[in-house]
Order: C-alpha cells, then structure tokens, then sequence
C-alpha cells in the first residue's frame, strides 16, 4: 500500500494504476461503515483509493474541525488489511493554496435539512469532492447512505458537471443495538450514548407505521419526535420526512420517502435515516 500526501506524487502514482479505480473519500478516523464502503470497492474494482482528508471547508466557524477526531497510523493499519492499494492524504494548504478561489455550489437539494442548518457545508463538500475526483479519476466512488443528504448533492454534482465515473451507494452500517456507525459517536459519554439510540428508535417507529400503512408524514413525523423529546438529553435539530431524490418535505409519503433526523446528544450533533419503499 502506497501512502503519498504531495498531489503531483499521488497524480504518478495515479498513472501507474491498473484496470478500474474504486475510489472512497473519507475525514479517517475510520470504523466499520468506512470499511463498508472499502470493501465494495475492493470486490468491484482492480485498483482501490482511499483519502483521507478532513475538509476543513466544510465546517463552520462554529464547527468541530479542530476537534474532530484523528488517527492516522490506525487508519492505515486498517487500510492495509483490507488490500488498499493508495492512500492519498494530501493537506489543506495543498487542496487550499493561498488564493484559492473557484467553488462548486450545487443548488436546491442544498437547501434544506443538513443544508439549512449547516451554511456552507455542501459547498465545502461539493468542492472538495470535486477536487478529489479530478486528481484520483476513479472508475467509481463509493458513499454511505448513512449521509443521504450528500449523496444526493454528490450524484447531482457529476449528473451535472457530466463527470465521468458511477457513483455507488453502500447501506448504513451499524452497532449492534442500531446506532449508526459514525466517527463523532467518540465524543459521546456512556450516559450520551445510551441517549443517542433514540435516533435509531424514532427511525424504527417511522418504519412500524409505515408497514401499519400509515402514509401521513405529519403524523410519522410527530410520533418521531414525541419519542425523542422523552430523552431528556436530546435536542432535535430536525426531524424530515421527504422525497429521495428532490428532497422536498412530503405531505402524504406515497411510494417512497426519505426519513432522516439530525438531533444533539449533550454537545454532540447526531444524523441518521431511513428509506420507506413498497407496501
Ligand atoms: P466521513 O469520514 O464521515 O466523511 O465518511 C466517509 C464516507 O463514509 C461517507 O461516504 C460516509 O457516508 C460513509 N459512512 C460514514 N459512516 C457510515 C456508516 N455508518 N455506514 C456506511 N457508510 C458510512
């Protein structure tokens, strides 16, 4: 496995690759969700890359970046076992020069939930995932449900920049008791921990009433969020029940429906959803 910060060694190191390149982004401080995602790339491509990269562009002033959890030599060890081949951690004065100045800004689906609470965030993405793509020019990229928000922003971005790779989804990985996988669940204390599960609990609920045949979102959404309210250390920043693809909020939930909530554990802020399809 080859490791290379410098972009112009990483771009060498590129041409030299064989076949197909998997490709998958990531801030490190990796888990089992990442790994996921690591190993579909592995089963469908002959060369696999990971980054690792913690974007500061896509924080707010107000934002964890100087806090977010790192640790690269574990990262590294895991990426090793999986059979990675490159490994491009380059840094943010080389993704950011003095001067920079050319942002992608996709429109709409930026708009709302993670969006509106998050100004700014999906540029900083957008942008840096862009970047990313045009120095690793992968075959396909690889992106968790578990950010449904971003990778519809991602899907939108290449449909309409015409860039030239398949974008794969790969399902939520979870811990045993269905607490989404995430690297910010470190900052959780065990009582906060315990109080995270209601995320999961409201989606389950969401999904109860969806079988009951309960199509009214206003009503989901309101069970949802009774739930939550009776743990006392959380504070729900959204609860949204709305198309998968426009992402704008329904009234009755039809064939379809994308269940995604964001809510404060103590300090620590929590997303996570669900997909409601069929009968
Ligand atoms: P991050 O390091 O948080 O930026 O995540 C990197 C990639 O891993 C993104 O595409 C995430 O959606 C994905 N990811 C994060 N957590 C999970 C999870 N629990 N299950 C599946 N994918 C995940």
């Amino acid at each position: 496995m080859k490791v290379l910060s410098a972009i112009a060694e990483f771009k060498q190191a590129r041409q030299e690759a064989v076949g197909s390149v998997g490709f998958v982004p990531t801030m490190g401080y990796l888990h089992e969700g990442h790994l996921c995602l690591v190993r579909r790339a592995r089963a469908d491509n002959e060369t696999v890359v990971v980054s690792i990269f913690v974007n500061p562009t896509q924080f707010g002033p107000a934002e964890d970046f100087a806090q977010y959890p790192r640790d690269t030599e574990r990262d590294l060890a895991l990426l090793g076992k999986e059979g990675v081949d490159l490994v491009f951690m380059p840094t943010p004065e080389d993704m950011y020069p003095e001067g920079f100045s050319s942002w992608v800004d996709v429109e709409k689906v930026t708009d709302r939930l993670e969006g509106a609470f998050r100004p700014g965030h999906f540029r900083g993405v957008a942008t840096v995932v862009a970047k990313l793509f045009n120095i690793v020019q992968p075959t396909r990229a690889y992106f968790g449900q578990k950010d449904a928000q971003q990778a519809v922003v991602i899907k939108k971005m290449v449909a309409d920049l015409n860039m030239n790779l398949e974008v794969v989804l790969v399902p939520t990985e979870r811990e045993p008791d269905g607490l989404a996988m995430s690297s910010r669940n470190v900052y959780l204390s065990p009582e906060e921990r315990q109080a995270a599960l209601a995320l999961w609990k409201s989606l389950k609920l969401a999904e109860q009433l969806w079988s009951q045949g309960e199509r009214d979102a206003e009503k989901v959404r309101q069970q949802m969020m009774s739930l939550i309210q009776k743990e006392p250390l959380a504070n729900i920043g959204y609860v949204s029940i709305a198309h998968p693809e426009t992402l704008e909020e329904l009234i009755d939930m039809g064939q379809s429906a994308l269940v995604s909530l964001a809510v404060r554990i103590g300090k620590t802020r929590l997303i996570d959803n669900i997909t409601l399809e069929g009968n």
